[in-house]
């Protein structure tokens, strides 16, 4: 067969990409069986069958396409956009993830300069940037569990693999939440593997820095998961309470309002860790947290998110109080101030939040009577206004009328006269 030339399609070809449009998966996996239909043919503008389903959000023709050998990284398009484009275009985290996963190149730009995470954040969709972001591949992470050269043994033992995907996969960076995803997993959770962890976590970082395509989001965040590693390690060794003793020293807020400070510190401690001093991204990081005094916003976590995964408004009130997930919606019944993802994670907050509860609960009452007798203040003003409105109109219908007749107020004028 042939390479693929733009709009040079069989007719059965054609059909593929109406049938991939109506979004019919067994019509469309009977056409790419047949001899004169071949997955990566090209449409008029350069358009596979994969940019078609991707860029029309069609999750299962996707997965069908890429089983039948289509190329993620056809790059034949009129202005340059790949399927990864597109599917981060459709605002579908499952697509992009998906084409991220069959090898989708994320350095790549369109014909005005743009990469798809850029092309995704143009048009407001966030998720997919964050998922592009954050995506490294558990191939990428597998070559470490192979001895290489001359080693004996490989960096990561293969057991490994899996748990420490799951925390470099996680795009809530909370400290607490990624202590939490090392502590549920027992083959982790030990200083030896995190020892080692550790070391493939700074390869990485450096391999990330060192590369053609430098990719500082990935390498900032290679040295982050290394910094909280470390931290888990050095807890595990000197601490009796071990990671609770970790995840409650992160939790813990300071007496006058809560703040974590521990927290705050050991964040700001890891960028300015970072191995890379060149890096604009540190720079940048650098620049929007010395100067935050600290207790004040933005907090170290919320500008590291925001640098990593793209998520703006961290701060939101539906992010859990404890473990910075997402979509949190039990409140303190208390002060109603904070809020969580569940009860454990309140559970675990209390020891630190009873301290200012109380307090923060009169706060909210006092601000909720403050509003109150504002609200009256206002609606007071405002009928006053009314007031007034209703008098002025009234001396203007009166003038009015003292000018429609002016028979019956040029009356009383004489006589006031006639008095002085
Ligand atoms: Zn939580
Ligand atoms: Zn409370």
């Amino acid at each position: 067969m042939s390479a693929p030339k733009k709009g040079d399609l069989s007719s059965s070809e054609k059909e593929l990409f109406e049938v991939i449009t109506a979004g019919n998966v067994q019509e469309a996996s009977r056409l790419l069986g047949c001899k004169d239909v071949r997955v990566n043919c090209l449409d008029e503008y350069g358009m596979t069958p994969l940019m078609h389903a991707a860029y029309k959000g069609k999750a299962d023709m996707c997965k069908l396409l890429l089983q039948h050998g289509a190329d993620v990284n056809c790059n034949e398009h009129e202005h340059g956009y790949t399927a990864l484009m597109f599917a981060g275009l459709s605002g579908k985290t499952d697509i992009t993830w998906m084409m991220l996963d069959a090898g989708a190149e994320t350095d790549v730009v369109n014909s005005v300069g743009r990469t798809a995470a850029q092309m995704a954040a143009f048009v407001g969709q966030h998720d997919c940037v964050t998922v592009i972001n954050n995506f490294f591949s558990r191939a990428r992470l597998d070559y470490y569990t192979k001895a290489q050269g001359l080693e004996k043994e490989p960096k990561l033992p293969p057991k490994l693999a899996g748990p420490l995907h799951k925390v470099i996969m996680s795009t809530n960076l909370n400290p607490v939440k990624m202590v939490m995803l090392v502590k549920e997993n027992p083959l982790l959770a030990e200083v030896e593997a995190l020892d080692k962890c550790r070391r493939v976590m700074e390869l990485i970082c450096e391999k990330c820095i060192k590369q053609q395509d430098m990719n500082e989001v990935l390498a900032m965040k290679m040295h982050y998961i290394s910094c909280l590693l470390g931290k888990c390690a050095s807890f595990l060794k000197d601490r009796e309470d071990k990671l609770d003793g970790l995840i409650k020293s992160l939790l813990k807020g300071r007496d006058c309002d809560g703040f974590p400070v521990y927290q705050e510190k050991f964040i700001r401690e890891c960028i300015r860790k970072f191995p890379y001093c060149d890096a604009t991204l540190l720079q940048q990081l650098v620049r929007s947290i010395a100067p935050v005094e600290i207790g004040n916003d933005p907090t170290a976590l919320s500008v590291l998110t925001q640098a990593i995964t793209g998520q703006v408004g961290f701060m939101d009130a539906e992010f859990c109080t404890s473990c910075g997930e997402k979509g949190a919606e039990k409140r303190c019944s208390i002060c109603k101030m904070v809020i969580y993802c569940g009860q454990a994670c309140q559970k675990m907050h209390w020891f630190t939040h009873k301290k200012v509860c109380k307090k923060l609960q009169e706060q909210r009452e006092t601000h909720e009577a403050e509003s109150a007798k504002l609200r009256t203040q206002q609606s007071k003003e405002e009928s006053d206004a009314v007031q007034e409105a209703t008098d002025s109109i009234q001396e203007l219908s009166v003038e009015t009328n003292s000018e429609a007749a002016p028979s019956e107020t040029s009356n009383p004028a004489p006589i006031a006269a006639a008095d002085n």
